[in-house]
């Protein structure tokens, strides 16, 4: 009999999932039913591309980045590689407001280690006593141990500094995970820093040895490609391509499952929906977030992974996109944005300014920006209104870039619980889910929840979940 999978979550990692098993059904010539259920109208989830009077707007990711090889590859797959798009790398300048004022962070510091002494050493914001500190970096013993999990913060500041932490760290870490980096599991969240202490002794010499190497390789011979990748027509091309690849119909919309009953005597699963109807599947793949969905959803079968996934906490952020006339618009947008450390206590935590960084995001004559609000420090201004939220951007652009312009139009989306932290301990909580989903045969729970948030992570996790479902039916 034909085997049927539910897959619960039509966000990138249900429908790579989904993807992935009819392709090796297709390969292997074993025919599959595959059903997706999502609770809204629309395929996608924090996907959000809007295309405005000339203007693109992405609400939600608007990029993705090269070292994480996923999303590259599906496009390939999918025949849209033509339309990705490069980050325009002349103007990859990326500034911090410190201080009261927009300071360029030097290239060399752009990463979380710095990867140039020179940079470190002419940096205007950081005093001589915190560069000296962090170059000291080098003569740090280990501060990880093989049985314990740090902070984020704990981890840089023993081996950088207080000053650079908190004038620098703080803000890169905080732009990535919208968190609390004294909250962040180092091990989880920053597994590189820890490999690099474990393998050179220090950051700063890992990081100076790997740039020696990479400069003699050939690689460094030919053009740097852009580390920032998008999709000429926004970053909802990959969710369309996605869905137009798979069969008609396949998507349920407006289809909220709220809990699973086990079936005993065929194995398998129901999954139950808030409209009274059930689905039932030999397989299930729970691709929902946040995690306290998926809690509710799975509290009917098992309260222990239940419980345990309601203590993976998600921050609420909103994107604010400003356009305006480029004529009446008075700062020159001459790099990617900048990036608030918390000291400063802005509304804005960081803008991307969309026309410079990528083509094709407003017309000749307009410019366009975006501003992130709200992190896991400070959710309040999300559950603010339209009128509040914009007030208080518009008040920061002004005090930070000197805008004065009225906005064309503005667009703000709000992202409930929408950005899951990694907190100390993350790594054991994920361990007892995947053991303790062992005991589920057929069930499968994959997202950004649990092992990375990147749009990459995530297409990993839905090939994650196809291979499980494969490896179930023995196909
Ligand atoms: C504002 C913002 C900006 C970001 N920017 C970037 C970026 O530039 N680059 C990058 O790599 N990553 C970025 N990320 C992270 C990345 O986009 C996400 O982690 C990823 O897209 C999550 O995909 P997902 O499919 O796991 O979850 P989601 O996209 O959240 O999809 C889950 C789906 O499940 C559905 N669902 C929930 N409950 C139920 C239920 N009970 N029944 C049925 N359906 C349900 C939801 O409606 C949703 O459609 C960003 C995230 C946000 C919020």
């Amino acid at each position: 009999m034909q085997k049927k999978v539910a897959i619960i979550g039509a966000g990138i990692t249900g429908l790579t999932a989904a993807y992935e098993i009819l392709k090796k059904s297709e390969e292997t010539g074993k025919p599959i039913e595959v059903k997706i259920f999502e609770k809204t109208s629309k395929p996608g989830g924090v996907f959000a591309t809007e295309k405005v009077d000339g203007f693109l707007i992405e609400g939600g990711p608007d990029s993705f980045e090269l070292y994480k090889p996923a999303p590259l590859e599906l496009a390939k797959e999918l025949g849209i590689e033509d339309e990705v798009i490069d980050a325009n790398e002349e103007m990859h300048v990326t500034f911090l407001y410190i201080n009261g004022k927009l300071q360029e962070i030097p290239r060399g510091l752009l990463g979380l280690v710095p990867q140039n002494l020179v940079a470190l050493a002419l940096c205007p914001y950081l005093s001589w006593k915190a560069k000296i500190r962090a170059g000291m970096e080098i003569f740090v013993p280990p501060v990880t141990n093989a049985n314990h999990d740090i902070s984020i913060a704990e981890f840089y500041k023993k081996r950088f500094g207080h000053e650079v932490f908190e004038n620098v760290a703080e803000a890169l870490f905080g732009s990535i995970y919208a968190c609390i980096p004294e909250t962040i599991s180092l091990r989880t969240c920053w597994p590189r820093g820890v490999e690099l202490e474990k393998q050179y002794g220090s950051l700063l010499r890992g990081m100076l040895k790997r740039r020696r190497e990479v400069k003699k390789s050939k690689q460094s011979m030919t053009k740097a490609a852009s580390m920032f990748k998008s999709f000429r027509n926004g970053m909802s091309s990959l969710i369309e391509k996605l869905v137009e690849k798979l069969p008609q119909g396949i998507i349920e919309y407006n289809k909220e499952a709220t809990s699973l009953v086990k079936n005993a005597e065929n194995g398998g699963y129901s999954v139950i929906f808030s409209d009274g109807t059930k689905y039932d599947a030999d397989a299930l793949i729970i691709a929902t977030s946040p995690s306290y969905a998926t809690a509710e959803i799975i509290r009917s079968i098992d309260k222990g992974i239940s419980d345990m996934l309601l203590r993976i906490p998600f921050a609420s952020s909103a994107t604010v996109s400003l356009a305006y006339k480029k004529s009446e618009f008075n700062h020159p947008l001459n790099g990617f944005g900048f990036l608030v450390p918390r000291k400063e206590k802005t509304f804005v935590k960081a803008s991307t300014w969309s026309s410079t960084k990528f083509a094709g995001r407003a017309p000749e004559d307009g410019v366009l920006i975006r501003c992130f609000v709200g992190n896991a420090n400070e959710e309040t201004i999300v559950y603010r209104s339209d009128e509040e939220i914009l007030s208080a951007v518009l008040s920061d652009l002004k005090k930070i870039m000197g805008v004065t312009a009225k906005p064309l139009f503005h667009r703000i989306y709000r992202w409930y619980n929408a950005m899951p932290q990694y907190t100390l301990g993350h790594g054991d909580r994920v361990k007892f889910i995947e053991e303790r989903e062992r005991m589920h045969p057929g069930l499968f729970l994959v997202g950004n929840a649990y092992r990375g948030l990147g749009i990459g992570d995530c297409i990993n996790e839905g090939r994650r979940a196809a291979r499980s479902v494969s490896e179930f039916f023995k196909i």
